[in-house]
């Protein structure tokens, strides 16, 4: 393999000096990957033991969904189809009212469209597998960084194994450790970084619904469960072993909330009251609720990611959204896209990471702050909205927009989660097509009283020059094929 040169500012490093990157959650680990094709060397350091050999709590959601961004990102090494046979796909959103009847909500306009359940430690695993398939990476397990002194460029490193503390000098640091990056924190020390962390006054809680005795699935396997109620929600998304991990998303305080439900008879009556279909899928139901731990979501945001060429921050460490776009995950993958070409553009004889650095944070950051505020957007929708009689016939009409006009008109939820375009486009093509529909059926209660002439001039006046330069990211989603096939 070819010696790739750091260009380190002024000087030149040998690639022999080694990125140290922290954090091998999913982000972290798919990047060393992606860092070692381009044959640099990367010390990949976790705090946490290596779950391929023990047993570890998948610490948030066990399972996730990923989309497009995301495989796109796995095909950078080859795992697309692996991981794709290890996900189950979930057609449509199957809403669960309070009387106990689903409404199917297909996310597209065929079975083409499908987000896919894939769990948290499957992948993960596979990604560390895969990192240890190159002689280029070097994964240190169960080393806690401490802190970072960025003038001396040395960090402290607890050895939970050995319980011993010592420093270590790096020369490039790139930072995947997660929303409660504390790398990130040390980067208070210039007086230029900015850094917001603004918790949701929303917690949540997992639980197991287990399989059918024979092994099949209790509710319909391939779709996202949404049980909407308002100001709370319980969703449940599949798993390949026939069970499914159902989260309930609940404010901390409040009528209705985690402080109020504090013994076992108001959880049995909240579940009774408002999920009473679920009662009998999810064991032991009351003491479950008692018992397991909440979690909590946050938005990070934060302003340079970059120290000069010296170090970068990624995923949630960078950029932290709340998970109601199923996007946190898609969207720290699709940093690591967007190194791979940055990487891919250069010369690889000399790497000048301050260039790639800099042009990373400027490119990525606009976009991370529109899936922040969709994420939030989404939030109220899958609450909420998805009861509303106007939304909902919204919804109809965007699915007949979809499929008259093929390849011409496009949902925000389609540009999100099956295309490659900037996500700050897809805000900006979501608020269009709100006025499209708006004028089109704002004064309407039946949809076939829709114009379509009407709408055909307004996707080709407002729509489609907009799309001209994104045709490339475009192009799967106007194939009507989202993952490449
Ligand atoms: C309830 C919930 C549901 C979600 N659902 C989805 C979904 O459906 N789709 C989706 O795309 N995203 C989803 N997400 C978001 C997704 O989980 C995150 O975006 C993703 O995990 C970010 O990956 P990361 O590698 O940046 O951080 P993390 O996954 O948090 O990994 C950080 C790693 O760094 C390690 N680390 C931390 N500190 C240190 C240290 N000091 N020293 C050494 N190592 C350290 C950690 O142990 C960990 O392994 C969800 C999130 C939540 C909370």
């Amino acid at each position: 393999m070819n010696t790739t040169k750091i260009n380190n500012q002024n000087s030149m490093h040998n690639v022999n000096d080694q990125i140290t990157l922290i954090g091998a959650g999913l982000v972290g680990s798919l990047l060393a990957v992606v860092l070692a094709k381009y044959g640099l060397k990367v010390k990949l350091i976790e705090k946490r033991p290596d779950m391929r050999i023990e047993t570890i709590s998948a610490g948030r959601s066990i399972n996730l969904a990923i989309s497009t961004r995301g495989i796109k990102a796995l095909d950078l090494i080859g795992m697309k189809k692996t991981i794709l046979d290890q996900a189950i796909p979930m057609y449509t959103r199957a809403i669960h009212d309070l009387e106990g009847s689903i409404n199917m909500q297909p996310y597209g306009i065929n079975d083409n469209y499908y987000i896919n359940s894939i769990s948290r430690n499957v992948l993960n695993k596979a990604l560390l597998d895969k990192c240890g398939e190159s002689s280029l990476i070097e994964t240190k397990f169960n080393q806690h960084i401490e802190s970072i002194d960025f003038k001396n460029k040395k960090i402290t490193c607890h050895d939970v194994t050995l319980n011993q503390t010592f420093e270590d000098p790096y020369k490039v640091l790139m930072a995947c450790d997660g929303a409660n990056s504390q790398i990130r924190n040390f980067y208070n020390y210039s007086p230029h970084f900015r850094q917001s962390i603004d918790k949701l006054d929303y917690g949540y809680k997992e639980f197991t619904i287990s399989p059918n005795p024979d092994g099949s699935f209790r509710l319909a396997k391939n779709a996202l469960h949404i049980w909407p109620r308002g100001n709370f929600m319980l969703i449940a998304l599949p798993n390949m072993e026939g069970t499914f991990t159902a989260t309930l998303f609940l404010p901390y305080e409040g009528e209705i909330s985690f402080n109020e439900l504090n013994s076992r008879i108001k959880v049995d009556t909240f579940f009774k009251s408002y999920f009473n279909d679920t009662l009998n899928l999810i064991e032991n139901l009351t003491d479950a609720f008692l018992t397991s731990p909440t979690g909590h979501m946050v938005t990070v945001k934060c302003q340079p990611w970059n120290i000069s060429n010296e170090a970068l921050l990624l995923g949630d460490a960078a950029h932290g959204i709340i998970p109601f776009y199923g996007q946190g995950m898609n969207c720290g993958f699709e940093d690591v896209s967007f190194i791979d070409k940055l990487l891919g553009n250069g010369n690889l004889d000399s790497i000048n990471l301050n260039t790639i650095f800099n042009n990373f944070f400027e490119e990525r950051k606009p976009n991370c702050d529109a899936i922040s505020d969709m994420a939030y957007d989404n939030f109220i929708e899958m609450r909420d909205k998805v009861r509303d009689p106007k939304f909902l016939f919204f919804k109809i009409i965007e699915a007949e927009l979809e499929k008259k006009f093929k390849g011409e008109y496009f949902s925000r939820y389609s540009l999100v989660s099956f295309s490659n375009v900037p996500y700050s486009f897809a805000k900006l093509m979501g608020e269009i097509n709100y006025n499209i529909l708006n004028e089109l059926a704002g004064n309407l209660n039946d949809n076939k009283e829709v114009d379509f002439a009407l709408a055909a001039k307004l996707i080709k006046i407002k729509c489609k020059p907009l799309f001209e330069p994104y045709l490339a990211d475009l192009a799967n989603l106007v194939n009507d094929n989202p993952y490449g096939y």
